[in-house]
Order: C-alpha cells, then structure tokens, then sequence
C-alpha cells in the first residue's frame, strides 16, 4: 500500500447509485477521495455509476442502510432513500424505516469510526409551508398521518436523531435542507415533475399538470447542489445546520411545462389530472444562511439546467428505442 493510499479520505455515500448521490460519487473522485457507493437499488440505477467502475478509487456495495453496516471512513453522506412521491408512497414502512433506521445505523457508524456525517434531509420537513420563503427556523406544517407523512416525519425523526447523537455523543453533523433538484441520472419512470414533463414533451404526450398548476416549487440543478453538499462537509465542527441548498427562483407548474414545451419544441398539450393529497402549495428556499456561511448560491439558471436534463432524456428515449415525437 503506498502512502498516498493511506492519506486518501475514505468517504461513504449511501444510495450513491441515485440521482443525486451518483454526481455526488463522481464530484468526490475528481477531488482525490476513495468512494465507496453503498445502495440497494430500489430506485438507483447501476448504469448512472458504471462509468466509475474501472476507478481504483470507487467501489460499490449492494447494501440495505435499515441493517448495520461495518466499514471504516472519515466521512459519510447519508442520502439513501427513495425521494420521488411515486416511490416513497410504494412502500411507506420501508420509507420511514429507511429514513429512521438508515439515520440510526449510519449514525452509529460515524460515533464507532469518529466520521464526520452528512444528512440528506429534505424541504418536505416544513410540509405545505405558511411561512414563505423558507428559513431554517420554521417549524413547518406537516400532516403526521398522510400520504406524504411516511417521507416527511420519517426525514424530521432524522433530523432529531442527527441532532440527539451531536447532543448526546459529540457525533460531527452536518444537516442539508434539499429543496427540489433536477438533472442528468434522473430515471425515466422517477415520476418527479421535471422529469416527468421532459418525457411527455420528448413523446408528444399529454402533459400531467395536477391541480390547478398554479402550485409553485424552486428548482435547483444538480451540480449546484453538490457543489454545496461539499462545501458544507467542509465545514468547521461548529456548523451542523440544518441549512437549506436549494434555487430560489420561483415557478408554478403551468409555467415549468410551458418552457419544457418551448425547450423541446414539442406539440404535447397540457391536461389536467387530479392533485395527489397535502401537495404544497407553494416552496421557495430562504438561502441566506448558505450564502453566508458556505459562501453558496446556486449558478445555473432554469433555461440552462432543463436544456442539460432534456438532452440526456433525449439519449436515454433514443438508446432505449422508444419512439418520440
Ligand atoms: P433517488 O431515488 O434517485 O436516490 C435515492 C437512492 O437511495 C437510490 O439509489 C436508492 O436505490 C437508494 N436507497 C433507497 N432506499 C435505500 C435503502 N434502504 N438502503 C440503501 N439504499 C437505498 O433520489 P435523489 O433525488 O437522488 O435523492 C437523494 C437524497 O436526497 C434522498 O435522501 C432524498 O430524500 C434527498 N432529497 C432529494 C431531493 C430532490 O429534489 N432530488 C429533495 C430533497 C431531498
Ligand atoms: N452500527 C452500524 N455500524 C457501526 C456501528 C453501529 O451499523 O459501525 C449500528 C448498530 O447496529 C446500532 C446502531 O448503529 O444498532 C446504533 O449504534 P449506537 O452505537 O449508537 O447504539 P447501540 O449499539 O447502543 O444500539
Ligand atoms: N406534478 C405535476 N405533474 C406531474 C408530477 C408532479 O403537476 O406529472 C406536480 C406535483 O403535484 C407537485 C409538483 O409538481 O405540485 C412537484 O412534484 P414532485 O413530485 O416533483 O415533487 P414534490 O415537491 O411534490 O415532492
């Protein structure tokens, strides 16, 4: 073993196989750590990390996080769980128990190993926000017993564990409030808006907008978000958060499908169906503390970020031999 290898920071992330971890997998590479990719692929996919396969510095486990996991690193992210509504609803006691073992197990972890751990944690825990935009000191507005619930308490319950074993055990944390990210790697089926529109636009199909449309959420692109993931994690052992990483500009429904329509040049018309139970009206992340503390905001503006994501929809219909347009 060669002393260079001894001084590469170990770093784990967990469902690295997903949308965002798997960017996450390749930023952390390129910055000279060993990665090892942790996941069980309920809706990770192994062709969004194949290409890092024949690096020396990656590895990757098949590994469910609501059982214990014994490995030595200095840092964890902890971002195994399902977050598209679609999914987290198909099984919703394997969604809390993921959110609420996971946290356990991974918090255990990182007390043995003495790692310093990142959460995952989500814009869901202020619910259907009357507070608007967002600051990290809103309580929020969440319906416990809900469709939604087994995805928003199960992130809240982590975030009090996170908290509890900073409290508790002195454990090293580090709370990111992710507000709604798109991009490359996202899974043709997630079910997530974004993807979801670029798809019927790319097919010639009817648009789902649920409800009214007039909802409103802010999208942030992937590569800004891990950008402050990492800048985050960086951090002195004073910073735990929780803080919000999210873009804050701000768009209803109507108006995401409208450009996706204009990005694609496609014919799909918009139809209406019904709006799935306690769907937030509204969602805008106050990003004051990320801008001051990690000297963070977001760069890529929506125009930019959905051409990006409608040319890798585009690859995957083609290579996939769906027939489009
Ligand atoms: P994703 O579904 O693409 O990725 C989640 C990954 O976790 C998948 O690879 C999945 O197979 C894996 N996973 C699920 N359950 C697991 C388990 N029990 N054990 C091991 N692996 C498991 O979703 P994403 O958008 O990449 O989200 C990543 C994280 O970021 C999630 O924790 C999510 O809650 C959080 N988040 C995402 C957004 C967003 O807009 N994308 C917003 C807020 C929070
Ligand atoms: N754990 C783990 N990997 C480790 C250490 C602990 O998965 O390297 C799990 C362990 O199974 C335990 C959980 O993390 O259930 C919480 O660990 P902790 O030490 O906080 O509590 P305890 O072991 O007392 O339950
Ligand atoms: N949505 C929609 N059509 C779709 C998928 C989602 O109109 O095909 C709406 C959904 O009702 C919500 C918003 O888009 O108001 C964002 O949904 P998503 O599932 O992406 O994430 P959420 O922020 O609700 O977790």
């Amino acid at each position: 073993m060669t002393l260079e290898t001894l001084q590469k920071k170990k770093i784990l992330v967990t469902g690295g196989a997903g949308f965002i971890g798997s960017h996450l997998c390749e930023r952390l590479l390129a910055d000279g750590a060993d990665v090892l990719c942790v996941d069980n692929f309920f809706t990770g996919q192994k062709t969004n990390v194949a290409h890092l396969l024949g690096n020396p510095n990656f590895e990757i486990q098949r590994h469910d996080v609501t059982f214990p996991l014994y490995v030595e690193v200095d840092e964890i992210y902890n971002l195994a769980c399902p977050a598209s509504p679609v999914h987290y609803q198909h099984d919703p006691v394997q969604t809390t128990k993921t959110s609420v073992h996971g946290a356990i197990n991974m918090l255990g972890l990182a007390k043995r190993v003495g790692a310093k751990i990142f959460q995952a944690s989500t814009s869901e825990v202020y619910g259907d926000p009357n507070v608007h935009p967002q600051p990290e000191e809103y309580w929020g507005n969440v319906n416990p017993i809900g469709f939604r619930s087994c995805y928003d308490e199960g992130k809240r319950c982590a975030e009090t564990l996170f908290f509890d074993y900073h409290r508790q055990h002195g454990t090293k944390i580090k709370v990111a409030r992710i507000f709604n990210t798109y991009g490359p790697n996202m899974h043709p089926n997630d079910g997530r808006v974004v993807s979801n529109f670029i798809v019927q636009a790319l097919m010639g199909t009817d648009i789902t907008i649920y409800g009214d449309g007039q909802q409103t959420r802010s999208f942030c692109f992937v590569s800004d978000l891990v950008e402050g993931f990492v800048r985050l994690m960086g951090t002195g052992d004073e910073v735990t958060g929780p803080i919000n990483l999210g873009n804050p500009g701000e768009f209803t429904m109507i108006e995401l499908a409208q450009a996706v329509i204009r990005l694609t040049g496609s014919r799909s018309q918009l139809v209406h169906k019904p709006l799935p139970s306690d769907d937030p009206r509204q969602r805008k992340p106050d990003i004051a503390k990320a801008q001051s503390i990690l000297g963070w905001e977001p760069r890529v503006q929506l125009e930019q970020g959905l051409t990006a994501t409608i040319a890798y929809f585009d690859k995957v219909l083609s290579n996939s031999g769906i027939a489009r347009r």
